[in-house]
């Protein structure tokens, strides 16, 4: 067999036993270099990538050769330099075993009113971009990764609650969505509620201004899973806490699963009733910390993979060691950098990304909403009375989104303030309106380009 060909198959049969982030993390821009006798040399683009298919893989890929009817005594990785972008040196790509990178979040499931009752649609706040399979696990977030997979597998009867504590931007969203993703994929017909504190609060509060606690009560209690997410937010919220004391005793004696998450552990949440803190503690909690620099490596291939910009290894090493306390400022600053390049046609380098790096770190932190809004109008060649008037025209819905988008990602401002700075008097719009350019900004490099133009001149 040729050794593109071997190669190929070999590939293609490992595609079909690994998961899919797996293989386009680990496999997708791997090459034959060499085969000789019983020594094989595969090429890998960087050294990371070279550790793991020495740790995990290296007997499945004898296997699979094996299994081809080629024997080999030794199977070496070595890093290949990249001549040409997303194409390994020396050998013609792997056509079998090309995925396309990572498919952008597929439709965000529209929100369940909790009045209706006609057409339901239980995924309510579940985001089909966080899965099992796109998640990087290291020693820091493996035995969260296995609590949530174990719980995805068997609902309601292990480790509930479970719940997930640990600092901001480490995976706790990403791992309990996974958890309702899953379910809901593999059970269309269970009602799986997604939900951030924040949110819950505010459908609680306008529940009883319009007297609907009932039919609150009603669509919660009733969950087959039922996750809440950054839950420390109901510190100080009496009536609230009331409220989904009811709701988790009922889930919880139904045998329905239940997932919270918070920055710190139950014990930790001031201000939390006793009877609840008790029912958070009783289940499974699970102390997450940020990942390891092996793992930040691992995350920052996996996401510029899904962006087909292969990295250097000097890249990868340094954002993961500038950036070390947060995956989504890891995250964020990966995306600068690659849009950057993009928009330059430059190859992204150690020098971009520490220069890049260095201006964000000396960013001036007294931007005002007023000031990102008049931006992006001036971007868009705009008036900002249309931005934050009542016109639902396309050219100014866009830039409107994208003006809530930078208000929550720069300045933190919660639903309800955003959607005030922009006029607007349901918060909803807000929450859609962000979801919504953070999936396009991942899928369409005109989206990424303009934030990213946007934010530069905010900061210039
Ligand atoms: P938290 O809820 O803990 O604040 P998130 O789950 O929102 O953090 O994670 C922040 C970002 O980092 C998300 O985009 C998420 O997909 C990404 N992320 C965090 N950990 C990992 C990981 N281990 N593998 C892949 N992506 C990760
Ligand atoms: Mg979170």
């Amino acid at each position: 067999m040729q050794p593109g060909v071997l190669w190929q198959t070999v590939l293609g049969e490992i595609e079909l036993s690994v998961s899919h982030g797996n293989f386009v993390t680990w496999f997708k821009n791997t090459s034959l270099l060499k085969h000789e006798n019983d020594l094989l040399v595969v090429g890998v683009p960087n050294i990371f990538i070279k550790q793991q298919l020495e740790k995990k893989y290296g007997d499945l890929i004898a296997q699979t050769l094996g299994k081809n009817g080629v024997k080999v005594a030794t199977i070496e990785f070595k890093v290949a330099a990249r001549t040409e972008k997303s194409k390994p040196a020396e050998s013609p790509a792997p056509k079998q075993g090309e995925t396309k990178p990572e498919a952008p979040a597929g439709n965000r499931t529209a929100q369940t009113n909790i009045g209706g009752g006609v057409g339901h649609s239980y995924r309510q706040g579940l985001n089909e971009r966080y899965t099992f399979d796109n998640f990087v696990v290291g020693a820091s977030n493996e035995l969260a990764f296995a609590a949530c997979q174990a719980v995805a597998q068997k609902s309601g009867t292990k480790y509930n609650p479970l719940f997930l504590y640990g600092g901001v931007g480490i995976g706790k969203t990403h791992l309990i969505q996974a958890v309702g993703n899953t379910v809901a994929a593999r059970n269309p017909d269970s009602k799986v509620l997604y939900i951030s504190t924040e949110q819950f609060v505010q459908e609680f509060v306008d529940a009883l201004r319009f007297r609907k606690t009932a039919a609150f009560a009603r669509h919660y209690r009733t969950a087959d899973v039922l996750i809440v997410d950054d839950i420390q937010f109901i510190a100080g919220k009496e009536k609230m806490q009331e409220e989904f004391f009811h709701t988790f005793n009922a889930l919880h004696q139904a045998n329905k699963q239940i997932i919270l998450s918070a920055d710190k552990p139950p014990k930790d949440i001031p201000t939390l009733e006793d009877r609840l803190r008790s029912r958070f503690a009783g289940g499974m909690g699970i102390d997450m910390q940020i990942p390891d620099f092996e793992t930040r490596c691992a995350i920052v291939q996996a996401k510029a993979s899904s962006h087909e910009s292969p990295l250097d290894n000097e890249v990868v090493e340094y954002l993961a060691t500038s950036l070390h306390t947060n995956i989504r400022e890891l995250e964020g600053a990966l995306n600068q950098l690659l849009a950057y390049c993009e928009m330059r046609g430059l190859e992204p380098t150690l020098a971009i990304a520490s220069s890049l790096l260095n201006v964000s770190k000396t960013r001036p932190k007294h931007l005002s909403a007023k000031q990102i809004i008049e931006r992006t109008a001036r971007h868009f060649q705009v008036p900002v009375e249309d931005i934050i008037g009542p016109k639902r025209d396309k050219d100014i819905v866009v830039p409107r989104q994208i003006a809530m988008y930078i208000l929550r990602n720069e300045l933190k401002l919660s639903f309800p303030k955003i959607a005030k700075e922009l006029g607007r008097k349901d918060h909803t719009t807000a929450i859609h309106s962000v979801d919504k350019i953070d999936r396009e900004i991942r899928s369409d490099i005109n989206m990424r380009m303009a934030v990213s133009e946007i934010r530069e001149h905010l900061y210039a």
